[in-house]
């Protein structure tokens, strides 16, 4: 006989999963402190998001340290005056509605930060070559240039989240995968949690070996 997860247990298993993420995350060093940010959808129709709340330390969260969003951004759920969503949570709900997006995260590694502003001038930090690029879904073959777009930040998130929701609506074919914010870190996402996890890990790979590469070779290479 088989049993089906109530909503709540569902809600409680997304946690649960993005509490992992967060361990993980801080221990690996791309989370350090109250930074970064987890969503995971939990409904499609009406459209649920669970996110960390804000301020949040992503080494010890717990199933309190969530809220629940709808498609608007807005929270449903008060269980705890504590959890407020993150002024970023808007970037997650633009990302998360766009369909065969199933979860996103976003990370503070020193070298997204670093290569995110030594590349800042040209738009875009340009990944090519790398047998590991093939751990982003789709990409079969080393000889593949990837074109991961840098960002200004900026604490007006909700008008950069209108911008990316207009990109997204076009299918622009920059945002396939993630993102670098200028100085901030990296939003990555995927179908589902295990894909979202899976970009990051395979991103922040790149980032360290690109960024150990030109500390070795002691200038920038093209
Ligand atoms: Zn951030």
């Amino acid at each position: 006989m088989t049993t089906v997860a109530s909503p709540i247990d569902r809600s409680a298993q997304s946690a649960d999963a993005l509490c992992a993420v967060g361990a993980e995350f801080h221990r690996r060093g791309w989370s350090l402190g109250t930074s970064s940010n987890y969503s995971l959808v939990t409904s499609r129709t009406p459209f649920r998001l669970l996110i960390t709340a804000s301020g949040m330390d992503k080494s010890s969260l717990t199933r309190a340290d969530f809220v629940t969003l709808d498609e608007h951004g807005q929270q449903i759920d008060n269980h705890d005056d504590r959890a407020k969503p993150s002024a970023e949570a808007m970037l997650h709900v633009a990302t998360a509605r766009r369909p065969g997006v199933g979860a996103v995260l976003h990370t503070h590694s020193v070298w997204a930060t670093t290569l995110s502003d030594l590349y800042h001038a040209d738009g875009a930090l340009f990944i090519e070559g790398y047998e590991m690029l093939k751990g982003l879904n789709g990409i079969k073959t080393h000889d593949h240039r990837e074109r991961l777009e840098i960002i200004d930040n900026t604490q007006d998130i909700r008008t950069l989240a209108q911008k990316l929701t207009r990109r997204f609506d076009a299918n622009d074919p920059a945002l396939t995968y993630g993102f670098l914010l200028h100085k901030h870190g990296l939003y990555a996402w995927g179908r589902d949690l295990a894909e979202a996890r899976r970009h990051i890990e395979i991103f922040e790979f790149l980032f360290e070996v690109i960024g150990r590469t030109l500390m070795l070779k002691g200038a920038r290479t093209r």
